[in-house]
């Protein structure tokens, strides 16, 4: 028999995240996971590892594999090393699965570890 769910099952794959935990709630699965651990700057393209800080961003309703799963987000705001790049600091990007700024908070909620 398998209850179990690997982070295969129940994390986007197209997006390289780290599952930290996951429960099962009334309304579906609640999922945290970590972004990646370097990121592009959107300007010049330079990858970076300096992590500026970090914040959190939740995704609702996001079908996974038939399942629905609210996703709760930690990401990375990142420095550009690029001296001759304009942009200092940015943000972490998830293409279509970045949350709604409105989800943005500095603190977790509920977080299944
Ligand atoms: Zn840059």
């Amino acid at each position: 028999m398998s209850n179990e769910l690997s982070a295969q099952d129940l994390l986007p794959p197209e997006i390289g995240l780290t599952l930290l935990g996951f429960e099962k709630s009334e309304q579906g699965w609640l999922v945290c996971a970590e972004g990646r651990t370097r990121s592009e700057c959107p300007s010049c393209r330079t990858q970076s590892t300096a992590r500026h800080s970090r914040y959190w961003g939740q995704l609702q309703d996001l079908p996974v594999q038939g399942k629905r799963v609210a996703l709760q987000l930690r990401l990375s705001r990142w420095q550009c090393r690029n001296r001759e790049c304009e942009q200092a600091i940015f943000r972490e990007r998830l293409g279509e699965l970045e949350p709604h700024e409105r989800s943005y908070h500095n603190e977790i909620q509920n977080c299944p570890a």
